[in-house]
């Protein structure tokens, strides 16, 4: 039997995976005739992949592609749309009226081709997608018969062959560098176990697959682009899961259904399902619905359609992960997974021509009854800014505009619930628009929910991500001008100073500035009390440059300011005397700071979600240079390059030799920056005594059944919790308000200081403002504080509990690492 497989895999045809009552046009070319290899015997690399799109169609008047955009690899964002030529021939008109249908216009579903969106291996070592989007590809393109003809006819398919190029390619390398000529399926060989951080991921190591409402990577930026462009009524997402399971299809588990997503959109989902069924029963594979993930989260694929009129569907096969492996269901090969996979695509398309005018009609009556739901709300709106962020005001509402939500100025400056709105600084929200349900998903804030477990994160609130002040129910009164042309504020420079300079620290961009003002050697210092100079308020972490006794005279200091200001968009003021109101400018008060020199450890132990999103804040936003230091090369590392480490999330800590010599580094001098578990590390191998909250935990009347809910529930997915904040401490400069909104995914609960003024930020009594908590853990969290700061030696250790960097779209906690990093000696 062993033997027969394996063999089998090697001598693998089209006719294994391809349906074999049609005939296959010969002037569409086979992967095998571009690629080089059949589907399945090696993993197919990206470059590959894009050649056979670009070959197919070339070849086929069913098949158009586009190149959307990039990777941050530099590999294409492709985009095939496949339909009838006749279709084609109209597909403008085509894509006009399915949107004059959401719009609100009468709907004659008659001759109205199904919008598809199917897109494959958004985690780049789930392959078998991808894979199988090879063979999908050319069915399309290639069958020859009535079936094909009337699909074609009635459904236009936007294809997406690679969610992730990226995570594709890294993958591909290293399965087939792995692979033996004698395939074996031992999961132990090497070729079933990555090295960190693995495939899944992108290039700064994110999961793409969350990122679908927050829109900060390149790959989802393209995607969702096409997504608006097109309101497709079926969008799928082709994964894997463990080599032990079988075939998962949605719908997944019914009770965490998101409460915003009609009741239809479920049942719509499981009459898809029975053309799965039907499928897979066929080839004879096992599968399961409903018991598995779920529809909460709308920054996943499954997830993000249902809250925008269309039915997203997650498909998840058991993975080989290599090209062969055992398992609890025999020998997995790969093609068998590549076949799996291709058989739910054409599935869905089957599904998708067969409920064709069902599915349109429920997608034109999501949006009519979303504009009943809006008019409702006519008059009221949401206000959202930072008087002192226009930056941060500007990049929520970029994440606004990429979802197709209509915004305004502010007509003029008001204040409403003591919150301030300033013009330029503010952007209001009218409820009553076409996305009026996307925009309650992104906004609202909820605490109660049906289930108590969640595949992902239970809140998601961007107005508090962003630490922007907000008010719902406001009229649009106060609304100016839509918004039509979103531009970043201008920074500017007030003028010419021969005495100093004056930036405040509260803009998203300024620690980019100061870094490059302290790289240059140029002298800066930063203001550790509040004052007042030519009339205006200057906040705590004020940053003074001299310009006397610098390395770059008067007129050239001005240029460099000049363009910092400018291509930062910061504000930089030039005064002329030092005597203020409070601290004159030569104060003790203002400090002389240092240029960080920063590595942030990478490598086996460490979270690589975490490590990636503090690369890519540093890389893309701060232009920041940080060594990536492997755990594996700490050992022969001159640590003394460095001023700052920062430890991410990790599961393990470090070993005792890389622990002696950080110590040693911290006693030097050294600031060391721990998250979450890392902060467990820190506390026991006694580099800083931290005082935890012990969670003990004893189950009544829970049965054997119920015990992984039950324990699930005790866990913290991801919710929104309220801390107040010292303002006068520096790792809260820049703050304007005395609370602050943090999100948080652990249960290690630190325990305050006696000490009132060692405790700069910590949770109210009842924290929660958005996501599912326990009561316990409710009880447990209040009071405590998510940051201590500890001294060792002429060093000191920054432990977060919680995570300042989320996804990349946690904008308003970014600012709490930045102060770590330059405000170090002065914590
Ligand atoms: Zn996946």
């Amino acid at each position: 039997m062993f033997c027969i497989l394996i063999q089998a895999q090697n001598k693998i045809d089209l006719s294994y995976y391809l349906p074999q009552n049609t005939t296959y046009n010969q002037n569409i070319p086979t992967p095998e005739s571009v690629i080089g290899h059949q589907v399945g015997e090696w993993h197919v690399t990206h470059d590959k992949l894009v050649q056979y799109m670009y070959s197919l169609a070339n070849a086929s008047d069913r098949i158009t592609i586009e190149n959307r955009g990039k990777t941050f690899e530099d590999r294409p964002l492709l985009l095939l749309t496949i339909t009838s030529p006749k279709n084609h021939q109209r597909i403008d008109a085509i894509r006009d009226s399915h949107i004059a249908a959401t719009e609100n216009n009468p709907i004659n579903t008659a001759n109205m081709p199904i919008i598809v969106y199917q897109g494959f291996s958004i985690h780049g070592n789930e392959a078998s997608g991808a894979n199988a989007g090879l063979l999908v590809a050319y069915y399309l393109a290639a069958a020859e018969d009535d079936t094909i003809n009337k699909l074609l006819d009635n459904v236009v398919i936007l294809f997406d062959p690679s969610f992730n190029p990226d995570g594709l390619q890294r993958f591909a390398y290293w399965v087939n560098s792995n692979k033996s000529i004698n395939l074996n399926p031992d999961p132990n060989d090497r070729e079933y176990r990555e090295v960190w951080p693995g495939g899944r991921t992108n290039h700064y190591w994110f999961d793409m697959n969350r990122d679908w409402l927050p829109v900060q990577l390149p790959e989802s930026r393209a995607r969702i682009a096409t997504f608006h462009k097109w309101l497709p009524n079926i969008l799928t997402d082709h994964h894997e899961m463990g080599t032990n399971s079988t075939f998962f299809f949605q719908p997944g588990i019914q009770s965490r259904t998101h409460p915003l997503t009609p009741k239809i959109n479920q049942e719509l989902t499981k009459r898809i399902g029975n053309f799965h069924a039907k499928a897979l029963d066929k080839i004879g594979s096992l599968y399961y619905t409903e018991e598995d993930y779920d529809d909460f989260y709308y920054g996943k694929g499954s997830t993000f359609p249902d809250i925008n009129g269309g039915i997203g569907i997650l498909f998840e096969q058991a993975s080989s992960r290599g090209h062969i492996q055992e398992s609890d269901n025999g020998i997995l090969t790969f093609p068998f997974t590549i076949r799996n996979q291709f058989t739910a695509a054409l599935s869905t398309l089957d599904a998708a021509k067969n409920m064709r005018e069902d599915i349109l009609n429920y997608q034109h009556n999501f949006f009519k009854n979303a504009r009943i739901e809006a008019a409702k709300e006519n008059g009221k709106a949401i206000v959202f800014g930072d008087e002192k962020d226009a930056a941060k005001t500007y990049h929520l509402a970029e994440i606004l505009k990429r979802h197709k939500i209509k915004f305004h100025g502010v007509k003029q400056d008001f204040t409403i619930k003591g919150k301030h709105f300033k013009k330029g600084y503010s952007y209001i929200v009218p409820k009553n628009q076409k996305n009026t349900r996307l925009i309650n998903a992104m906004f609202e804030k909820r605490t109660t929910f049906q289930d108590s477990l969640f595949y992902d994160i239970s809140a998601w609130t961007f107005p508090l991500a962003f630490n922007l002040d907000y008010a719902e129910d406001i009229s649009t009164n106060n609304a100016g001008a839509e918004i039509t042309n979103l531009q970043h504020k201008n920074g500017k420079i007030s003028g010419h100073s021969n005495y100093a300079y004056v930036m405040e620290w509260h803009e998203y961009y300024t620690p980019k500035v100061l870094n490059k003002i302290l790289n240059k050697d140029i002298r800066a210092k930063v203001a550790l009390k509040p004052f007042s100079l030519n009339g205006k308020q200057y906040d705590y972490g004020t940053i003074l440059v001299p310009v006397q006794n610098q390395l770059l005279d008067t007129s050239n200091l001005n240029k460099f300011l000049t363009e910092l200001a400018k291509e930062s968009h910061v504000q930089i003021d030039a005064v002329s005397t030092g005597l203020t109101h409070g601290i004159d400018l030569g104060s003790r008060a203002f400090k002389t700071m240092t240029k960080p020199k920063i590595a942030l450890l990478v490598g086996e132990g460490i979270s690589s979600y975490d490590a990636g999103e503090i690369w890519h804040l540093f890389d893309t936003r701060y232009d920041i240079t940080v060594t990536k230091l492997d755990t594996k090369s700490i050992g022969r590392s001159d640590l003394n390059r460095y001023n700052t480490i920062i430890v991410p999330n990790s599961w393990s800590g470090l070993n005792e030799n890389n622990t002696k010599k950080i110590k040693t580094w911290i006693e030097n001098g050294g600031t060391l920056i721990a998250y979450k578990n890392a902060v467990k590390w820190v506390n026991s191998k006694e580099l800083a005594k931290l005082d935890f909250k012990k969670m003990e935990r004893t189950a009544k009347n829970i049965t054997f059944e119920q015990r992984s809910n039950y324990k699930g529930a005790q866990g913290i997915g991801g919710a929104i919790f309220e801390a107040k904040i010292d303002r006068s401490h520096p790792i809260n400069f820049g703050y304007k308000n005395d609370k602050i909104s943090l999100f948080r995914n652990t249960t290690i609960f630190m325990k305050a200081d006696k000490n009132s003024y060692n405790n700069p930020i910590q949770y109210t009594k009842k924290p929660i403002i958005s996501g599912y908590i326990s009561k316990r853990n409710l009880d447990s969290i209040g009071s405590t504080v998510p940051l201590q700061i500890k001294k060792l030696g002429k060093g000191r250790i920054v432990a977060f509990t919680d995570n300042t960097n989320f996804r990349a779209f946690w904008y308003g906690t970014n600012k709490l690492l930045m102060n770590a990093i330059f405000f170090r000696e002065e914590l």
